[in-house]
């Protein structure tokens, strides 16, 4: 076992020698400081929820989980947070204040630093990636020394989907707004036919819509429907398209999936905190032994896209755990998977295994590769810095902030050199 040890998947095991978990900023200062002494590289690790090389470093892994989240409401309405929060950490804070995010992933274990760096997202046609509630990053630089940028700074568009390419964030401001009670309820028995006639009618039937699948002749896909009490009204309907709600107390993500982890469902009015994310902060989520990948395409392809993959449904099931439909709406960061287009996001959850995950993703990539898709950071994939470079229209113009802001590499590695993110050392 390397110093650093392995993803939360295990899929991957660090390489870098070192691994500082900072319990202050001034001790991630000094981390900094003394790798800028010795000429070594530095590499901010969050809670170690994305599945490849992506974090790791030759040098020294900062690690800024352990410092005090502090939060604090600011006069502008936004949460002033540590970097290394987990989200159901501050979310459930912030409900205790009345106060809400705009959305949530699926798993409240997640630290608000390393998902904003990727452009982590949950679901809905009107909710942007999680990065776009960032109002403020304040950020170590290669010169140890604190920085601080805004939405309105030249540089915040590169920055808040930075994947960690500039420096180690510690502390955050996010927008928030008044607290909101949804309901839950999931609907199954959603066709093909449906699905691929009126995706909108389906993803946009509430303020956060999911669709598990798995890529059968009969699709039986299962609608995750989480409505806004105040915007979609306190009753839900019979039916989403062909789909029809379930009057189980938990219905499971897929056939023989764990329910126990869940966040409660079947109607039952709830927080925001306590119904966005799939799985309960309080409970262990799904096993850890998988491996995840995910495509975002333009929403208004969203049909073809879908009918792309499905001959390669039997391909796709060989490895599959399931698969989720998601949606964002556009926003104008430079690495985010909705840069500059409504989103559909196709994500596969896999078994953990890489050989045979790694024969199916470039056929799913050749299949989506005329629609512009475009990978999740922080997931498995296989498009090289060409490939990236042809469906992120902002690489460059990011390559050019990260390269300025930290001009001999400390923040680089083989990961975002492979992709184009930095240039090759
Ligand atoms: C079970 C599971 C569920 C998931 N659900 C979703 C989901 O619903 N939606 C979705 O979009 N993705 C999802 N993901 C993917 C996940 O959100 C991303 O991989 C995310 O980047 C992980 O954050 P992390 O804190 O674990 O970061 P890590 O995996 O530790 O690092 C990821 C990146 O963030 C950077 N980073 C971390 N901390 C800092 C910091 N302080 N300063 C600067 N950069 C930093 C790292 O350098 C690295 O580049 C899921 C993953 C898992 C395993």
């Amino acid at each position: 076992m390397t110093i650093a040890g392995r993803n939360w998947a295990g899929s991957y095991e660090y390489a870098a020698p070192g691994l500082v978990a900072a319990r202050t900023v001034e001790e991630a200062r000094a981390a900094i400081r003394r790798a800028h002494r010795e000429g070594g590289r530095v590499r901010a690790l969050g809670t170690r929820h994305s599945f490849t090389d992506l974090p790791d470093t030759t040098g020294t892994l900062v690690s800024v989980l352990d410092l005090e989240p502090d939060p604090q409401l600011t006069p502008a309405g936004t949460v002033a947070v540590s970097a290394g929060v987990r989200y159901g950490v501050l979310a459930g804070w912030l409900e205790q204040q009345g106060r809400a995010l705009h959305n949530l992933g699926s798993l409240p274990h997640i630290s608000v630093a390393g998902a904003t760096a990727t452009g982590t997202h949950g679901s809905g046609l009107g909710n942007g990636v999680q990065s776009t509630a960032l109002r403020a990053i304040e950020y170590l630089g290669a010169d140890a020394e604190p920085h601080r940028v805004e939405p309105g700074d030249p540089d915040f568009p590169a920055l808040a989907v930075g994947l960690g390419a500039f420096g180690v964030v510690t502390r955050v401001e996010l927008a928030t707004q008044p607290s909101y009670r949804m309901r839950q309820d999931v609907y199954s028995g959603l066709g093909w036919d449906a699905l691929l006639a009126d995706p909108r009618a389906v993803l946009g039937a509430a303020y956060s819509v999911s669709v598990f699948m798995s890529w059968g002749a009969e699709l039986d896909g299962q609608v995750w429907r989480k409505a806004r009490l105040d915007r979609d009204g306190e009753e839900a309907p019979e039916t989403v398209l062909d789909a029809r709600r379930r009057d189980d107390d938990l219905v499971g993500i897929a056939e023989g999936l764990e329910v126990d982890n869940l966040t409660e469902q079947g109607g039952r009015p709830g927080p925001w905190n306590l119904r966005l994310p799939h799985f309960r902060a309080d409970a262990t989520p799904s096993a850890g032994a998988e491996l995840q990948t995910e495509y975002f395409v333009p929403f208004e392809l969203a049909a073809e896209a879908l009918a792309a993959l499905r001959p390669l449904g039997e391909l796709i099931r060989s490895r599959l755990l399931v698969t989720e439909l998601r949606t964002t709406a556009a926003d104008d960061l430079l690495l985010s998977g909705s840069s500059g287009r409504e989103t559909l996001a196709i994500h596969f959850t896999w078994q953990r295994d890489l050989e045979g995950v790694g024969a199916i993703v470039p056929e799913i990539e050749a299949a989506l590769a005329p629609l512009g898709a475009r990978p999740h950071w922080g997931k498995v994939h296989g498009l090289d810095a060409a490939g990236i470079a042809r469906v992120t229209p902002g690489l460059a113009a990011a390559r050019e902030v990260f390269e300025r802001v930290d001009p001999e590499g400390m923040f680089s590695n083989a990961h975002l050199e492979r992709l184009g993110v930095r240039l090759p050392r």
